[in-house]
């Protein structure tokens, strides 16, 4: 298993390099320390979620099969999840949604299998890193998210950004425009 899941995350001298992580505002230390402190800043979970993103492009970068595969599954998602949250016949748009993502999480985790092979445990080490770092993140939806797709392997990223953006929808209001 690629993520080890923690009863308390609490800090463990994750080091996350500058060049990784931009700079920007900060309210936690991270960035002035680089040590990822026991509860991460908003604006340091921001970026986290962007670098393990960026990582995530990467890697895929290189298994163009795997990449375009990964690519239908979240596009899929992406309008199963936007459908859900803007429309007004349903009752609960954030459990479709989830829904949405689950079922996407699922298709990843097939293909992490398939594609097993291709892909070398020691290549991860970096996506690993900015997925436990991003575990100190104290906003609970995130971490929710976070837990639920982080072991499908690569395009977790990408369905984490997913779930995180949802309840920022529906907060503007798409379900009843
Ligand atoms: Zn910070």
């Amino acid at each position: 298993m690629i993520f080890r899941r923690r009863a308390a995350p609490v800090a463990d001298a994750l080091v996350v390099s500058d060049r990784t992580v931009r700079k920007g505002p900060c309210s936690c230390g991270f960035v002035a320390r680089g040590v990822v402190p026991e509860r991460l800043c908003a604006d340091c979970g921001d970026r986290l979620l962007s670098a393990w993103g960026r990582e995530e492009r990467r890697l895929l970068e290189q298994h163009a099969a795997y990449r375009d595969a990964v690519a239908d599954v979240i596009a899929a998602a992406t309008s199963a999840q936007e459908r859900a949250l803007v429309s007004k016949s349903v009752d609960e748009p954030m459990v479709l949604a989830q829904l949405a993502r689950d079922n996407a999480a699922k298709a990843l985790r097939t293909l992490r299998k398939k594609h097993a092979d291709s892909v070398l445990p020691g290549s991860l080490s970096q996506w690993d890193l900015l997925a436990r770092a991003l575990q100190h993140d104290p906003r609970l939806h995130r971490a929710r998210s976070l837990r639920r797709y982080v072991e499908s392997g690569l395009g977790s990223a990408q369905l984490t950004r997913l779930a995180w953006l949802a309840p920022v929808r529906v907060g503007r209001g798409t379900r009843h425009g």
